[in-house]
């Protein structure tokens, strides 16, 4: 760390934390929070507005995780609060129909050419495993196929890793999931066409689904070729296998229409989240008219849940999408990013740090040590991680809050003004600088 700048204090969170080991294992409610993967005990948040978060130790930072992705408007955004507040007052949870359910659908499908039907469930891992469900029970087949880095959520069938690149199956990524299990779900490498041909042979009329994110973002932002996404589109109507684009991150973040509007491919089902509960727990999942019409009660595929389309939630997810239709969104969003992400790859590339960043709209990523664009995750040099371990405690120090893994992407939301990016290029480029 440079002379000048002081390590923040984190007293009050190291308290908090402590406290919290007490009551929940590793002292967190969902795992990445915990920091192992960074310096220092994990900030406790005390409050955000816009661009910005602070912690309980009145530390104030430019927020570049926005929640892991919902926080599109940035924080407490004020149509969503007063929708909040508003339907609030007429109570919190019915387990009946409400017209906001309508509200969200209709602002959802009649801006969304690549889907008839949707379903709201509370959380990403509900909407893609239920999609998985749908995708089993209408082809009547058992095996999934996901890739390598890409991550669906936690449910048990999707918690698989692959070996080296070819495909494997069987092992699995925690202790919990029946072997049984996994040997249903087929891992390949990204990027890799000769794999993806091999498993369908191997597994002729087997595949009930492929499953991607069309924007890997949760092992670095492992973009993929565009020709690459077509052919999955080919080879999966060539065999009868659905194709199911996960746009948990990318849907309503890449465009409105997520990454099947951005590359302008049709895949059979959709999954939402993030972004679509507008801070609060949303996720969905949506196809055409004749897919979902397999779902319960209309049709044979299970799936229910006692807070699904929560008023409270709809509200939150009818004032952010609302603002997302405002012409000019993504374009204002993505030219914003661009310039600030241009500008720290020039700075970069003119003192030769062996920094790659890779950028789609509004999400990014520091690759370290890397010659060219990462699309594959075994590509990562795992050792290249502490150098993002090292540039997340200096950014901290600097009042830039990243996610707390060289893994995870960042977020630009609408709140982050050129000024507010100027000041958060400045830390990085300050970090940078000590660290190499
Ligand atoms: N799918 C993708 C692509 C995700 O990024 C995530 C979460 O990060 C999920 C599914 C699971 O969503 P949730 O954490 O809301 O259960």
């Amino acid at each position: 760390m440079s002379e000048n700048v002081k390590e923040i204090s984190r007293e009050k969170s190291a308290a908090l934390y402590a406290k919290a080991q007490t009551y929940f294992p590793g002292g967190v409610n969902s795992p990445v929070r915990a920091f192992k993967s960074v310096y220092g005990v994990p900030l406790f948040i005390k409050k955000g507005d816009g661009a910005y978060l602070w912690d309980a130790d009145d530390n104030q930072f430019i927020d570049f995780c926005g929640s892991w992705g919902p926080l599109i408007l940035g924080h407490n955004h004020p149509a969503v609060r007063e929708k909040v507040i508003e339907v609030m007052q007429n109570g919190m949870s019915f387990g009946a129909p409400t017209a906001l359910e309508n509200e969200l659908a209709e602002l959802i499908l009649s801006n969304n050419p690549f889907i008839e039907k949707i379903r709201f469930v509370s959380s990403g891992t509900e909407a893609v495993m239920s999609a998985i469900r749908l995708a089993r029970g209408y082809t009547k087949r058992d095996k999934i196929l996901k890739f390598e880095g890409c991550y669906h959520g936690h449910s048990d069938s999707l918690l698989v890793k692959a070996g080296s690149g070819l495909v494997t199956f069987g092992e699995t990524s925690s202790a919990g999931v029946p072997k049984s299990f996994a040997d249903e779900t087929i891992v390949i490498a990204l990027n890799d066409k000769e794999a993806l041909v091999k498993a369908f042979e191997d597994f002729k009329d087997q595949i009930a689904a492929v499953i991607i994110e069309p924007v890997p973002a949760n092992n670095g932002l492992l973009l993929q070729h565009k020709e690459f996404l077509q052919y999955l589109r080919e080879i999966c109507t060539a065999n009868g296998t659905l194709l199911i684009f996960d746009e948990v991150i990318s849907g309503f973040r890449v465009s409105f229409t997520g990454a099947a509007g951005y590359y302008q491919i049709k895949p059979d089902i959709l999954t939402y989240g993030k972004i679509i509960g507008g801070g609060l727990p949303v996720g969905a999942y949506g196809a055409s008219a004749q897919i979902m019409s397999n779902v319960s009660p209309e049709g044979p595929v299970y799936q229910a849940g006692t807070l699904s389309g929560n008023p409270v939630a709809m509200a939150a997810g009818i004032a952010q999408i609302s603002e997302l239709l405002k012409p000019g969104f993504y374009e204002d969003l993505s030219v914003k990013t661009e310039a600030f992400i241009n500008d720290i790859t020039a700075f970069v590339n003119e003192r030769n740090y062996p920094v790659n960043l890779t950028r789609i709209g509004s999400i990014f990523w520091f690759a370290f040590d890397a010659k060219e664009t990462i699309r594959k995750a075994e590509d990562i040099d795992p050792q290249s991680m502490s150098k993002f371990k090292q540039m997340h405690f200096e950014l901290l120090n600097r009042g830039v809050y990243f996610g707390p893994s060289g893994y995870e992407v960042g977020f630009v939301s609408a709140a982050h003004t050129t000024a507010i990016l100027d000041k958060a290029k400045q830390a990085i480029f300050d970090s940078l600088e000590v660290i190499f």
